[in-house]
């Protein structure tokens, strides 16, 4: 009998997970007959069908990427490997992880993948949902914010973040938020407006002061830095500091902590403080049998406080609970563990950084590219391309 997986969600996390599971990169249309036939897996999927690539989402404020070019229907990469796709939405996990229930259905599994996302702590500052936009909320909430900026002549424009640290890692958006910001600078200039626009960046999660290589570059442009502070309330027009006071701005964009979404909360899931899954080295979720997850809805067994969830941190999760799922399936223990690497290219358009942090120290791609350089966004291009590619055609 072939062992039944479920696999819920079709975001980085998944679709890595699946990559690594099925041990082939590439699926022609044949091969997905053959795998029907010849594997040991019945594979589920069940989601909306659409991936994001959120790494691009910030170069919407350039005009270089919009949602068509960020956006990919999953459903003929499933079918290519023959995996069955459920267009719905899991609302509840029962009887330790073997059945996933959704809007308009039920599903037994003998292994389940959570690879669910975020959710954001929109509740932490009032009126966040009200009067602030975020590239966190996906291409929609990105393209209102653009069209309002660029129907402006002029005005203020506070960028910003906040991170939830309760589980001991960087479950936020930082680095995303110093890009728009930089980006948002680049094409206020382009349009030649610049001089009529205040851009602030500020976070709580930054000690006023702060020095390093990203506040010098908010600096050279011209960027006011609002570290240490924290808004008590957005309002209309702009936000309401905590002595009382307002502060006067026509666009804000930010990010809230990351936290778990209502499944996690309203399941069988183990939740940690900071509301995420509670999951263990090999991506286990703690305490369930066979249930594993990876990505941005998992917290980490004894992190390094620098983490932070990314795409790439999804990869590396996923490919461990992909052997460890294959080796609890086969009746074997798990033993494949994972690195931390932070590591993500930050372009400003006229200037690009590689930021990078490892566990082990191991340098990216062997130190080949150069950590500061313009010609880095060719290569943060490239990925892009290639990935989108593969999963629009291989
Ligand atoms: C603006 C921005 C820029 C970024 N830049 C980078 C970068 O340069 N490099 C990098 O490595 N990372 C970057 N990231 C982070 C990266 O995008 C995330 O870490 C990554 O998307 C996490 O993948 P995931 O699969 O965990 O979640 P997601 O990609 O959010 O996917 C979650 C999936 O689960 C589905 N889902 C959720 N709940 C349910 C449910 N109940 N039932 C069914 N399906 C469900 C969703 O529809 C979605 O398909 C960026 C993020 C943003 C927002």
């Amino acid at each position: 009998m072939k062992k039944r997986i479920t696999i819920v969600g079709n975001g980085f996390a998944s679709l890595f997970f699946i990559q690594y599971l099925l041990h082939l990169p590439v699926w022609p249309y044949p091969l997905g007959l053959v795998r029907r036939i010849w594997s040991k897996y019945d594979i589920t999927l069940i989601g909306n069908g659409e991936f994001v690539y959120f790494p691009a989402i910030p170069e919407f404020i350039v005009g270089k990427k919009n949602r068509a070019g960020v956006c990919v229907d999953i459903r003929p990469f499933l079918r290519r490997r023959n995996i069955r796709f459920v267009d719905d939405f899991v609302t509840d996990i029962q009887d330790g992880g073997r059945r996933v229930v959704t809007r308009d259905g039920s599903y037994e599994n003998d292994a389940l993948f959570l690879g669910i996302g975020p959710d954001f702590l929109k509740d932490d500052i009032p009126g966040t949902r009200e009067y602030t936009h975020s590239p966190c909320y996906g291409p929609d909430d990105m393209e209102v914010f653009v069209s309002k900026v660029n129907a402006m002549e002029g005005g203020t424009v506070y960028l910003g973040f906040k991170i939830n640290r309760a589980d001991g890692f960087v479950a936020g958006r930082a680095g995303q938020m110093y890009e728009c910001a930089c980006l948002l600078d680049y094409a206020l200039r382009q349009r030649g407006v610049r001089d009529k626009f205040e851009i602030h960046f500020f976070s709580p999660n930054i000690e006023p002061g702060e020095t390093g290589a990203i506040t010098d570059r908010l600096s050279e442009r011209d960027i006011i830095l609002d570290y240490g502070y924290e808004p008590r309330e957005f309002v209309e027009g702009g936000m309401r500091d905590a002595d009382g006071s307002f502060r006067k701005a026509d666009l804000v964009l930010y990010s809230p902590g990351i936290t778990g979404s209502e499944l996690v909360k309203n399941s069988c899931l183990p939740v940690t403080k900071g509301g995420q899954i509670a999951t263990d080295r090999y991506g286990q979720v703690t305490g369930l049998d066979r249930v594993f997850t990876a990505g941005d809805c998992a917290a980490h067994e004894e992190p390094p406080p620098w983490v932070p969830h990314q795409a790439h941190m999804a990869q590396l999760r996923s490919e461990a609970a992909a052997k460890n799922m294959r080796a609890v399936l086969a009746g074997k223990p798990p033993s494949a563990t994972y690195r931390y690497e932070l590591s993500c290219i930050m372009n400003m358009e006229n200037d690009a950084m590689w930021m990078h942090m490892s566990s082990d120290n191991k340098p990216p791609f062997w130190n080949l590219f150069p950590r500061r350089s313009k010609k880095l966004i060719t290569l943060k291009n490239s990925f892009e391309n290639l990935y989108l590619f593969y999963l629009r055609y291989l």
